[in-house]
């Protein structure tokens, strides 16, 4: 049986032309073989970007793979091929080894020129609604991802933020809105949003272009624990723009640590370089600076609760841990608001804020505020529109009501003398007796003081 060696890249090229041409009305009757012919297909392959062509070359590259396992391969339970899955895990292993040894020689150059503290990073952070399997792969849907620009010497530098407003697909909704209400408050299909996810990778790329090195994208550092996060984040980009993948690569920051913390714990005699490895991977668990306000984004500034989870201020609390850490032994000046967050001014800006709220706070009539609120979702899916609609009361009901009310009457329990005893299952007793000389039919509302 003749072996299969997979197909190449501008196989799949011809399958998508043919795709494409065929929309258009032209039909191929000898099939790819037409298209084979066709000088214009082979022209436009030629003319291709590399970055263009790198789609197609994936798609081989996965098929050469697939192609290499055999028919009487084993399956685990799971219906996967084993010789696949030894397949991805050598290459996950030799990613580690490239990633470790890539790190090592930036760190290493920029040491030797002495421009560690000006060295830029990309950190990336994702935040999302939901999560599927596919082919045994958790697929994360984005609810919002920031990419920032960091270096020792200036911290955050720039950032790139985004709210993912896409329609959640069918079936999905719930666990969106779960999600999202025990954690970053982001609500589904927020209408501030962005909708198209191949103009969030044109902004993406438009974001990362001016710090290429040599026609390569920086890497992405993230946690270890987001890393499928942030790939399926990239994976959804650049299938949606149609371009590869592959030359976004995502390192991890624990990685990033331990080899800056390899070179600069040596001049901190309160740090122990046997424990790094460990070290690097509990020092982004801690709290120090999560509750920490102003760098969060728009959208968390203003909304009740979850601006710990937003993602710009994850990044934030990132480069403060890894500025508490280096920036003494770079000999640095820690600038409060660059290298820590600036709480005094924090403390200004929230009295400033209430402020501004309290002079700007005033009743409105709810036909007057109805605009305001047209169309906001809560987090069971409800609009305030709709609610109100049904169960809410008009504005003249709400007048009637308060005119028509019972003053609340407050007896003090201390002073009734008909009680023998003071202890608590007596009040029950005395709220009994003293409600049965009302009137029947006589309704007004009643506060006990027990003393
Ligand atoms: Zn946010």
């Amino acid at each position: 049986m003749p072996k299969n060696k997979g197909r190449n890249a501008f196989f799949f090229f011809m399958i998508h032309w043919r795709k494409r041409e065929e929309a258009q009305g032209r039909t191929f009757p000898d099939g790819l073989k037409d298209v084979q012919r066709d000088s214009k297909c082979t022209l436009e392959w030629q003319t291709l970007t590399k970055q263009e062509k790198g789609h197609f070359e994936a798609m081989a590259k996965n098929d050469k793979i697939v192609s290499q396992v055999s028919v009487k391969d084993k399956k685990t339970t799971l219906g996967e091929s084993l010789n696949m899955l030894k397949q991805k895990e050598k290459e996950a292993e030799m990613f580690i080894k490239n990633m470790q040894e890539n790190i090592k020689v930036i760190i290493d150059s920029a040491v030797n020129l002495n421009f560690l503290a000006e060295l830029k990073f990309c950190f990336v952070h994702v935040n999302w609604f939901f999560c599927k399997i596919v082919n045994n792969i958790p697929e994360y849907f984005p609810a919002e991802y920031t990419f920032g620009v960091f270096s020792l010497k200036n911290g955050i530098e720039d950032v790139h933020h985004t709210i993912v407003s896409a329609k959640i697909p069918l079936g999905y909704r719930r666990e969106a809105l779960e999600i999202s209400q025990n954690s970053h408050k982001i609500p589904v299909e927020y209408e501030g949003g962005q909708i198209d996810f191949a103009v969030m990778y044109d902004r993406l790329a438009d974001f990362l272009e001016s710090r290429k090195l040599v026609d390569q994208y920086p890497y992405l550092y993230t946690r270890q624990a987001f890393t499928r996060e942030v790939q399926s984040l990239i994976t959804k980009l650049c299938d949606a723009a149609q371009e590869d993948k592959e030359q976004f690569k995502i390192y991890e920051l624990e990685s990033l640590f331990t080899h800056l913390a390899n070179e600069l714990f040596k001049k901190r005699e309160d740090r122990d370089m046997d424990t790094i490895p460990v070290y690097a991977h509990k020092i982004f668990e801690n709290y120090t600076y999560r509750f920490d306000k102003g760098s969060e984004c728009h959208f968390h500034k203003y909304v009740d609760g979850g601006s710990e989870y937003c993602s710009k201020s994850v990044l934030q609390q990132w480069a403060w841990t890894l500025c508490d850490e280096f920036c003494a032994p770079l000999d640095i000046k820690i600038q409060p608001g660059v290298h820590q967050p600036d709480r005094s001014e924090l403390d200004q800006f929230d009295n400033q804020h209430l402020m501004s709220m309290m002079s700007n706070l005033q009743v409105k009539d709810v036909h007057q505020s109805k605009s305001d609120i047209d169309g906001v979702l809560s987090m069971t899916g409800v609009s305030e529109q709709h609610r109100l609609k049904v169960s809410g009361r008009t504005y003249e009901q709400e007048m009637r009501r308060r005119q028509e009310s019972k003053p609340i009457q407050v007896i003090d329990c201390s002073k009734f003398q008909d009680s023998a005893s003071n202890d608590a299952s007596c009040s029950n007793n005395f709220i009994d007796k003293w409600a049965s000389k009302k009137p029947i039919g006589e309704k007004a509302e009643y506060v006990c003081f027990l003393i």
